[in-house]
């Protein structure tokens, strides 16, 4: 959307403060996240009321959702912008100047089109690429397929040149996503060719490292396994989200794998990936979550030991099957069933760490911390942007995007010390 504005002669600005129109783009698919949209909103809503800004557009998920009871409970919202209409964004500020109020929410899916200019947004070192949209899959608590709607690929060379322009004005790092990243190819070429795309982007030249987050479990074949072993570029951090440790919850989850399933997979990719992290999520207090699959998911965890982890109290939402599900599980025994599951984890984070101290690493710089100014933060190839920890560096004077190699000192539970060697 950034790009289309830009493209048609608005000023992107990064400071709302500095802006006569504001975009707010919403996450909407549990409620916390739709929460935190509705407070973004509302508080656009007031520098509209005092004067600040002149026009308010929402878009996103949340549109999607509950477009209509935004309009009638926020008035100062001037337009809003469905998933699937994004392409219209440019066409909606026009209206909105010339005294119109469209609500443009038709059905969800839009890709960016094709070499067309991207504002990207992160800082000028790493990118991510959408590789694809929508998710076909149909895990009975996620609202995201209706949301997003079914998959839709991006072609392989629209992709590749995607991360040649980005290389090209400096990008080092490229991090691919999509809702479901090992599905890539399915939409569009009828088979995975999640393994193929990697070979293309790593030989990108200017991209020093190739991410990739939110694969399928039972879609990590020993194709893609090889391209994590053997390609020096893609790093060997693989993201996987397992959801749960209980056969009964993952049947329920509608997850097309089993406990024993993921723990081979996992066991395979550490044996034939040095040096492999693995990122998880996982969902306490799914309904008919009993003490003994918590139980089972502690075993779990103890079996994988993933280095990084989140783990998320399950939302029922409305629309999605498993809000209607039996023996829905107090919100109190899944908080404390998630805080026991996040002590483990920080455990194994923690004694991952620690396994550290003392190697040399190569790490790839943030900027200056914003703990202190006498520190960098930077990571290496076993943290992910936003997600994972940070490594800390006692030297003010490296600059962001430079790769530099430096002793671990010190571990806490997410984030490391280290010095330059
Ligand atoms: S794979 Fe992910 S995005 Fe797709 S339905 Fe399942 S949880 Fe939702």
């Amino acid at each position: 959307m950034l790009g289309l504005l830009q493209e048609a002669g608005h000023v992107i600005v990064p400071d709302a403060a500095d802006a006569q129109g504001v975009l707010v783009n919403t996450c909407g698919f549990i409620a916390d996240a739709a929460q935190e949209a509705v407070d973004t909103i509302l508080h656009y809503a007031d520098l509209k009321k005092s004067g600040d800004i002149r026009v308010l557009v929402v878009a996103g998920c949340l549109v999607q959702r509950y477009g209509k009871d935004i309009m009638e409970e926020i008035p100062e919202v001037d337009a809003l912008v469905g998933t699937g209409d994004y392409g219209r964004i440019v066409e909606v500020f026009s209206q909105v100047e010339q005294g119109g109020c469209p609500a443009c929410i038709g059905d969800p899916g839009w890709l960016a089109p094709e070499g067309g200019a991207r504002v990207v947004s992160t800082p000028r070192h790493f990118a991510y690429i959408k590789v694809s949209e929508g998710c076909s899959n149909r895990c009975s608590y996620c609202l995201i397929p209706s949301l997003r709607g079914p998959q839709t690929d991006r072609p392989m060379e629209a992709i590749v040149a995607e991360a040649r322009r980005l290389a090209e004005s400096g990008v080092v790092e490229a991090i691919l996503v999509a809702q479901d990243t090992t599905a890539y190819g399915r939409a569009l070429y009828g088979r995975p060719r999640l393994a193929e795309l990697l070979r293309h982007v790593a030989a990108v030249e200017g991209l020093k490292w190739v991410r990739v987050l939110y694969t399928y479990p039972s879609l990590i074949d020993d194709e893609l396994i090889d391209v994590f072993a053997e390609n020096r570029k893609v790093l060997p951090y693989l993201d996987i989200p397992m959801q749960h440790g209980s056969d009964r919850i993952l049947r329920a989850m509608r997850r097309r794998i089993t406990r024993q399933g993921m723990i081979d997979v996992c066991a395979k990719l550490r044996r034939r990936v040095p040096r492999l992290v693995i990122r998880t999520s996982l969902i306490v207090g799914f309904p008919g979550e009993t003490d003994r699959d918590f139980s089972d998911l502690l075993t779990f965890i103890d079996e994988v030991r993933p280095e990084r982890a989140g783990v998320f109290v399950f939302s029922p939402e409305e629309g999605a099957d498993a809000a209607t599900f039996p023996d829905q599980v107090p919100a109190e025994l899944a908080a404390e069933r998630r805080g026991i599951a996040m002590q483990r984890l920080a455990a194994i984070s923690r004694s991952f760490g620690e396994s550290r101290i003392g190697a040399v690493e190569t790490v790839l710089v943030d900027g200056i911390s914003t703990e202190s100014e006498l520190l960098c933060t930077a990571r290496s190839y076993a943290e992910a942007p936003d997600v994972d920890g940070v490594i800390y560096v006692g030297d003010a004077t490296l600059r962001p995007g430079q790769f530099v190699d430096v002793r671990i000192t010190d571990a806490a539970d997410y984030d490391l010390a280290a010095e330059p060697v």
